[in-house]
């Protein structure tokens, strides 16, 4: 850990440095955007600009591997220029974009291009893509893989937009045969459309009712089994039901390579905290009882779930208008991820180099992403000074997101995002990332 170069762009030292091997206070030495020392707190690094953050934290920028942005197609909704600002501005120097919801969906080489263009020029974060797997289209991810995605993306219930229709058993067979062969990540969106009905009426407790923990369970398992049998890397996107895990243990056991996430809204909200006519509270699968939650909290104690990422899904607020059971189904508040979870975790007993596990390295792991994810020489110099004891109260209006919607309004949370250096610099512009071979 002693320095090696002569000079350096910019050293950044804090006494809460969060490394991969813990939090411990150290000198961070950058040269054109890469960390190129790991050094004691006090070591002479001369540079060309020198930072002293004391006791605030110095963490490495956040990946968020679920962000829908929705542009082209959707940009009222969201857009890269104003989901990659909320990004940043909540320490996320990474994002990697689902690929439904714009238009066209991200399920052919040429609309990755078309998607490519539209966020080219307007990011003030990093952006990755992931690809579409949907009926009709196994022929065509190959090439995707080959342009650069960071894996696929499917359904086995409706999606809520017509354009991305789910996949049927043989259509995931199909998929994670042709993944499998070379080599991808297959990540699944995991409720059984048997177990789904129609909401009984406009309330939360109907909406929950017709998506209940065992349509999580039966997707799951399903999904499983299809994986162990065509050994496709395959991931479980925002697991709610806590009541799903032992089965994702018992198929990992049996060689399935399955891994999951969960996030920041099923982690610190619950189904007694939705208010009445709350649809800012929506996404499916839902937000569950209190209970519940505890479980996905032991599940990342365990280490049973590695990542937890936004499902940033925003729309235009009138979708948002009317009953739990007509309202759009998408939680968004990308910005505030990791207060949320901050909050939650320090309360029971976690520290910030948990968090940085399963918000920066964790995601980083599951996508490839390399040289993302960690405070280690050779990375990205992608740094967050962060306020870990600080205190605000969610004031939806200084989100930077397109419309300020959010179940957080009103919350006091912990920790204040103060710097985020994007490769080394402030206010630098993001690229657009591809998958390496
Ligand atoms: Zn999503």
């Amino acid at each position: 850990m002693t320095a090696t170069h002569e000079f350096y762009d910019l050293v950044v030292r804090s006494r809460r440095t969060v490394l991969p091997e813990g939090e411990r206070p150290a000198a961070v030495a950058v040269v054109d955007g890469r960390i190129e020392a790991v050094a004691d707190h006090g070591a002479a690094l001369p540079a060309a600009e020198d930072v002293e953050l004391g006791d605030i934290a110095l963490l490495p920028g956040l990946v968020d591997s679920h962000v829908h942005v929705n542009e082209p197609g959707r940009t009222e909704w969201e857009g890269f220029g104003t989901a990659t600002l909320a990004a940043a501005a909540g320490g996320v120097t990474t994002i990697v974009d689902m690929p439904l919801n714009s238009l066209p969906p991200t399920v052919t080489a040429e609309a990755l291009e078309v998607k490519r263009s539209a966020a080219d020029g307007r990011c003030a974060v990093d952006v990755g893509f992931w690809g579409g797997a949907v009926p009709g289209n196994t022929g065509e991810l190959r090439r995707l893989h080959d342009a650069g995605v960071y894996g696929f993306k499917c359904f086995v219930s409706p999606s809520g937009v017509e354009e991305f229709p789910e996949l049927d058993e043989e259509g995931i067979r199909a998929a994670m045969t042709e993944i499998a062969a070379f080599g991808g990540l297959l990540i699944v969106h995991a409720e059984d459309p048997g177990q789904l009905t129609e909401p009984a009426g406009p309330g939360y407790a109907e909406f929950l009712a017709s998506r209940p923990p065992s349509s999580e369970g039966a997707a799951v398992a399903r999904v499983a089994r299809l994986a162990q049998r065509t050994g496709c890397r395959t991931h479980i996107v925002h697991l709610s039901d806590a009541g799903s895990l032992p089965l994702l243990a018992e198929w990992r056991g049996r060689g399935a390579r399955i891994s999951a996430e969960t996030c920041p809204h099923y982690l610190t909200l619950t189904a007694e905290d939705v208010p009445e006519g709350g649809t800012e509270f929506k996404c499916c699968p839902p937000i569950r009882g209190a209970a519940n939650r505890e479980g996905l909290w032991q599940a990342l104690a365990d280490g049973l779930i590695a990542c937890v990422v936004s499902d940033h899904s925003p729309c235009v607020p009138e979708l948002k208008k009317g009953g739990f059971d007509t309202a759009w189904g998408g939680i968004s508040s990308l910005q505030l991820g990791l207060p949320v979870v901050w909050s939650a975790a320090r309360a029971r007993g976690h520290g910030l180099a948990d968090v940085a596990r399963w918000m920066s390295s964790g995601p980083a792991e599951l996508t490839g992403l390399a040289a993302k994810g960690g405070i280690a020489v050779g990375r990205d110099a992608d740094l967050v000074a962060f306020a870990a004891d600080k205190s605000f109260v969610v004031d939806p209006a200084a989100l930077r997101q397109r419309h300020p919607v959010t179940p957080y309004a009103g919350r006091e949370l912990t920790g204040v995002v103060e710097t985020v250096w994007l490769r080394g610099a402030t206010g630098r512009s993001g690229r657009l990332l591809r998958r390496h071979p």
